[in-house]
């Protein structure tokens, strides 16, 4: 079996999809996105798939080392991300070939469902109450919220108040048997995140993420001894040795994106690095199907799992929707605030190659805001 074709697809409301094509009819489809840099990502696409036309799809890892390290420069979100859809799109082909989910090819399922989150409260988090009390009711056992907005270096003790009585607010609505994380998205320095943990302690948020940005992470160790918040991060990290600082400096949760840290195969490492810290993962994906259906088979069979984040319903996506583009959005079903063992081979998932093709036509040009201090300065988003 030879690789015949690679295309890509732009895709509302951000996203990028690759489809991988073999001599022999089989098609495997892999996410390779950074959000607001979707058509950069769409050119490393191209230029990585010169080598992959005419090679065996299911030499992986072979394949994984070569896209990664061939190029004599490596790394970074750019080429990291374009490498985990091409990587995803192979494991696709090769759950297909064997007839089997990815799942099992990875050594079989060590859980039945996979626990997720979802997302309140939008970019400059409001109305918490009711939008915790909404995921609630239906079923989830667990959200997530941004810390802030915009944030000063040192915050006043009105800020630091805010973020406190929203994470008050919902842990008001949804009791101690259900979970709070907190994302401050990079926003926050560290002096910031220090001042602000010991107060939201008591709060017991299951994590805080991203306290301060993946530059910083030399603060982490002091971040991590400042409270008994487990902190998180990961997202802006693209490969195991840039996981190995944060979870040296004791991060409990690590959150590597199967669409931006080199795919499936790399996330699996990544996963079992913090199990020899004793940490857990939680994949970042606030991403399409594909990047998702990728998630949910390295959360079946990693044993060192947490929780995932899924983007159905999240603030960024006006008008469009992951299940917009599956043929059937039935496996992505929440029961419980989990979704259940994928079955079929491969991904796992029928993409809607029709809606996806009608969607490229459109395609979309998403990029992300530019926030400013209100003295004008640039501020983190
Ligand atoms: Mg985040």
């Amino acid at each position: 079996m030879k690789i015949d074709r690679i295309e890509t697809f732009l895709v509302a409301p951000r996203w990028l999809f690759c489809r991988v094509e073999t001599d022999e009819g089989l098609v495997g489809w892999g996410e390779p996105v950074v959000e607001g840099r979707a058509e950069v990502v769409r050119s490393a696409v191209e230029v990585l798939a010169e080598y992959l036309i005419g090679e065996d799809p299911l030499r992986i890892e072979q394949h994984w080392q070569i896209l990664t390290k061939g190029g004599f420069y490596r790394g970074g979100p750019v080429l990291s991300s374009a490498v985990a859809g091409l990587d995803q799109a192979l494991w696709d082909i090769a759950g297909q070939a064997y007839g089997a989910p990815v799942h099992a090819l990875l050594g079989g399922p060590v859980r039945d469902r996979v626990r997720v989150y979802s997302w309140i409260g939008g970019d400059e988090p409001g109305e918490v109450a009711e939008a915790a009390a909404a995921q609630a009711a239906a079923g989830l056992t667990a959200i997530k919220m941004n810390a802030c907005g915009r944030l000063s270096a040192i915050p006043t003790p009105a800020e630091v108040d805010a973020v406190v009585s929203r994470v008050a607010a919902a842990r008001e609505v949804l009791g101690d048997n259900r979970d709070i994380a907190l994302d401050f998205h990079g926003r926050a320095s560290a002096a910031a995140v220090r001042r602000i943990l010991p107060e939201i302690a008591a709060l017991r948020p299951l994590f805080v993420e991203e306290p301060v940005l993946a530059e910083q992470a030399h603060h982490l160790h002091d971040i991590v001894t400042a409270s008994p918040v487990p902190v998180a991060t990961g997202e802006r990290l693209y490969g195991r040795a840039e996981f190995l600082g944060p979870l040296q400096a004791g991060v409990a949760v690590v959150q590597p994106d199967l669409s931006h840290a080199g795919g499936i195969s790399e996330v699996r490492r990544i996963a079992a690095l913090a199990e020899t810290y004793g940490a857990v993962l939680a994949p970042h994906c606030p991403l399409g199907p594909i990047a998702l259906a990728a998630s949910l088979q390295v959360a079946l069979a990693t044993p060192n799992f947490l929780i995932q984040e899924q983007s159905i319903g999240i603030h960024y996506h006006a008008g469009s929707e992951l299940l917009d583009y599956v043929v059937d959005p039935a496996p992505f079903q929440f029961v419980d605030g989990h979704i259940n063992r994928f079955e079929a081979p491969g991904l796992g998932i029928t993409v809607d190659e029709a809606a996806v093709r009608a969607a490229a036509r459109t395609g979309h040009a998403w990029r992300n805001p530019v926030w400013r201090h209100d003295d004008g300065s640039f501020a983190e988003w």
